[in-house]
């Protein structure tokens, strides 16, 4: 994944990154002997089971089984993609990302500096403009609010934009790029005209869009920037970072339809809101808001629009049920919205309406008993066949099996499941409630080694390990690797070491080896990772001597592993003795 990257830069910039103050910004982190705990931040709980090493440059959660480094963080708390939380952290450390080798050219981050601009500007002219500051009063807005979303005007008139930054040839190129320009006959023009200006903001905070609310009746109500190399609506959603700036981790995320809706929700007092912009919800987006909530409210209009809105979001919420998350769905009466709703009635009742929204699986089911009749076998039948296969995008779990439970009752019929492959069962990571991985001398090894890089000086005779290795052994391979890796870069942590070995298939099992518990002083884990590399050693040496066909023909090769054998064994009884 860091393809783009080259792994010398992901290695200097965790270097210069420091996990413990990455977190400490966000969750309070309390120290507790050469860690840190906290409650964590990516599931609901009481005891902190969430902590941070600074060794190692890496986070663990023992409740949830979250893990990972600095730039996992980032990805996983901010809703980053892996590219852009680089580039977060860089900036952090004052690093450039260097760009060569990348197929695809990053975004000009000139189109940045021109939103930016462009924001600034609007909100320059809303000052300046009695018309539009009548209209957000009317609206019921506050000051506070307006500076809080950096709501604008754009002027009326052609070319209010293009008189101000298109000043030249390039300049001009730009806000074209940036969406910010129509072409007509006679050239370019502002698109945006006489407009309150909802500037669009990624996760990151910087502006990349905007959306219009018409003040005359000219063209229509709202417009939107056009999709650009920086804007694809599908992946964005109005007022979550305004949301998540406010509050880290949300207890409930509220969707609605319109920039409004999020501002005048805003006004009063629900800091929680964000809406998609003018585009039915996608996965990602859903993505997105459970990273933000653990449940997630759609709030949608309760015409037939707004129905076939919440049946897409239905979809792409379904494949992302997974336990412990929750989505309920609020249809609002005819010809009301969010904003009018709040305004007329208030907070209070507005905040009942939201707790009292109809859970996901009573909406998915009183669709389908709405359209068939289940009082005839027929209509059982076909309900099963219309309702089963959206219960099937469902992950394994409690919620997929309630759901087909629910069917099963309503058809009265007995449905065959798919039983979740065992493997699908977070295994082996020693969480709470799970099976805890068998510790063999490999996975010990291998332990000690990806959580304290630096033991590598302590082993000898590495050149044990030499021999070809098949798929029955192959853990000696990657044994190897990383004894190689290691002793290359002595210094590294089990941050760096991870996101360098991203690609490496052996990386899911390295990382469950990153947070085993490994407990004892320095002294006593350097011992047990020599005893546990000699068990290895000798293991190896007896693979290999099982593989002397003909001793005659090799009977030099043959002595001296067997000399070895015997010293191991000699060895790790000694080393035995001094334990007793
Ligand atoms: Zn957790």
């Amino acid at each position: 994944m860091s393809g783009l990257i080259p792994d010398s830069f992901i290695e200097e910039l965790l270097a210069r990154s420091d996990v413990v103050e990455l977190i400490e910004r966000r969750v309070p982190l309390k120290r507790v002997g050469s860690e840190f705990h906290a409650c964590c931040p990516f599931h609901d709980e009481k005891t902190p089971s969430f902590t941070v090493s600074p060794r190692k440059q890496f986070y663990h959660c023992f409740g949830c089984g979250a893990h990972g480094s600095a730039i996992g963080f980032l990805m996983q708390y901010e809703g980053l993609e892996f590219l852009d939380a680089v580039e977060e952290l860089a900036r952090m450390a004052g690093l450039e990302v260097p760009t060569t080798g990348s197929k695809q050219p990053r975004p000009d981050t000139g189109l940045y500096d021109m939103l930016a601009a462009c924001s600034k500007f609007y909100v320059e002219q809303l000052k300046s403009n009695p018309a539009a500051i009548a209209y957000l009063k009317g609206r019921g807005l506050s000051g506070e609010i307006s500076r809080d979303f950096d709501i604008g005007y754009a002027p009326a008139g052609w070319d209010a934009l293009i008189k101000r930054f298109g000043t030249d040839d390039s300049k001009l190129e730009q806000l074209k790029k940036a969406g910010m320009l129509s072409t007509g006959k006679s050239g370019s023009y502002d698109k945006f005209r006489d407009r309150i200006m909802f500037p669009i903001h990624d996760r990151r905070g910087r502006v990349i869009a905007f959306g219009g609310r018409a003040l005359s009746d000219d063209g229509p109500k709202y417009l939107n920037s056009p999709e650009t190399a920086l804007y694809h609506k599908g992946r964005e959603l109005y007022g979550l970072y305004m949301a998540r700036q406010r509050s880290g981790r949300l207890d409930d995320i509220i969707v609605v339809e319109g920039y409004m809706d999020v501002v005048a929700l805003a006004q009063f007092g629900f800091r929680n809101v964000v809406a998609t912009s003018g585009t039915a919800t996608t996965p990602l987006q859903v993505e997105l808001l459970f990273r933000a909530a653990d449940t997630v409210v759609y709030c949608f209009d309760g015409d037939k629009a707004g129905k076939q809105a919440a049946w897409r979001a239905l979809e792409a919420t379904l494949p992302k049920m997974k336990e412990g998350l929750q989505a309920r769905f609020l249809f609002l009466p005819e010809g009301e919205d969010p904003d009018s709703m709040v305004r007329k009635h208030g907070a209070e009742v507005f905040a009942e309406q939201i707790a009292a929204a109809k859970p996901l699986s009573e909406f998915f089911f009183d669709r389908f008993t709405a359209i068939t009749d289940i009082s005839s076998l027929d209509g059982r039948a076909r309900l099963v066949q219309q309702a089963q296969p959206f219960i099937e995008t469902m992950p394994q779990g409690v919620f997929r099996e309630m759901m087909t439970t629910r069917l099963e009752s309503l058809a009265q019929h007995r449905l065959q499941r798919q039983s979740a492959p065992s493997a699908a069962r977070a295994p082996d990571s020693g969480e709470r409630g799970k099976p805890v991985q068998k510790r063999t001398s490999m996975r010990i090894a291998l332990a000690h080694l990806v959580q304290n890089p630096a033991l590598v000086a302590r082993l000898d005779n590495v050149e044990d390990f030499t021999g070809p290795t098949d798929d029955e052994i192959h853990c000696v391979e990657i044994f190897r690797e990383l004894v190689d890796f290691c002793t290359e870069r002595p210094n590294i942590t089990t941050a760096q070491l991870v996101e360098l070995w991203h690609d490496h298939p052996a990386l899911p099992h390295l990382q469950k080896l990153a947070v085993w518990h490994l407990p004892g002083e320095e002294e006593k884990q350097a011992q047990e990772f020599i005893d546990a590399v000699n068990r290895i050693r000798l293991m190896w040496v007896e693979i290999l001597l099982s593989r002397v066909t003909n001793i005659m023909d090799e009977r030099e090769k043959y002595r001296a592993l067997q000399q070895r054998q015997q010293a191991l064994k000699k060895q790790l009884e000694g080393e035995q003795d001094s334990v007793k």
